[in-house]
């Protein structure tokens, strides 16, 4: 494959400098957490939102520099909501000659059938979709899936879990899921939502609805979170910084949870942390609606 940057749209911003912004808060984030590794293949969610194709664009940026091979391979799942233009993604993969793997489903017609009344659309099509997404990454030979969840997604995240389920836990940057083969990785973890917007507007990203029946309407607690955040932010200007900060700065010794309780020494009691604790909730964008379930 020819990888001249001649032809890409990509190339036209890579010296812009919030894309070099962007791209050094993920270097970091991959440092940070040892995102990646040589030899590492790693499939790229993308939906075609402002957050997935960031993550794409600057992801195959920094392979180009990087010391160490690995590779990537996009993948769009296809929920199959009348209207979602998968035709725009498949280009913007084209033009930018990235290996892509678009994947059909029937899941809205799972949706339409197994959903109870009331309940939420999202809880299910997320579940559906990210189990789509490790059989893809596991077929296409990945060892990695990359997922699009920025600094903002980490906060209102750790906020929805205080607020609703009386939890302190956010999102991993790298966690192996529950299929035991595929890791899942957050290289946008340090990036702010607001710098992203930005940028796919400068870059002038082809960003298209997903077509859900509740798309615009849905998780209308994390869009409070955001709300609240937004508030706070107006007085206290790095609130959110801080935020993220404290979740590398935890002090276990000054929490309540009784399986973290310590011994005399400072040693920890019981080292099966949550063992039997009951299932936790997703660390996706759709936790709000887990909760309403
Ligand atoms: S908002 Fe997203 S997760 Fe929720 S139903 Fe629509 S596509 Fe699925």
């Amino acid at each position: 494959m020819d990888h001249s940057d001649k032809k890409k749209p990509s190339a036209a911003f890579k010296d812009n400098r919030l894309f070099k912004k962007l791209r050094h808060g993920v270097g970091k984030a991959i440092a940070d957490f040892n995102l990646i590794e040589e030899g590492d293949r790693i499939a790229v969610a993308v939906s075609g939102g402002k957050d997935s194709y960031t993550l794409l664009l600057i992801l195959e940026d920094l392979r180009r520099r990087a010391p160490v091979q690995f590779e990537l391979v996009a993948v769009n799942i296809d929920s199959g909501y009348p209207g979602y233009r998968t035709d725009i993604i498949e280009d913007f993969f084209k033009t930018n000659e990235f290996s892509y793997r678009m994947v059909p489903s029937n899941h809205y017609a799972i949706i339409k059938e197994k959903r109870r009344p009331g309940s939420s659309y999202c809880a299910i099509c997320s579940r559906l979709k990210r189990g789509e997404l490790y059989e893809a990454a596991r077929t296409l030979g990945c060892n990695k899936l990359a997922l699009g969840h920025h600094q903002d997604d980490f906060i209102e995240t750790l906020l929805l879990n205080q607020f609703f389920v009386g939890s302190l836990k956010s999102m991993s940057a790298s966690m192996l899921a529950d299929n035991g083969v595929t890791t899942v990785i957050r290289p946008l973890v340090y990036l702010a939502e607001e710098d992203i917007i930005a940028f796919s507007r400068q870059a002038e990203l082809p960003v298209v609805c997903c077509c859900c029946p509740v798309c615009g309407t849905a998780d209308m607690q994390r869009k409070r979170m955001k709300r609240l955040l937004s508030e706070l932010q107006r007085d206290i200007p790095h609130v959110k910084n801080s935020m993220l900060k404290a979740l590398s700065n935890v002090h276990p010794r000054h929490l309540l949870d009784p399986l973290l309780r310590r011994d005399s020494t400072g040693t920890l009691e019981n080292t099966d942390l949550h063992i039997n604790a009951p299932p936790a909730l997703e660390p996706d964008t759709t936790v709000s609606q887990q909760i309403q379930d």
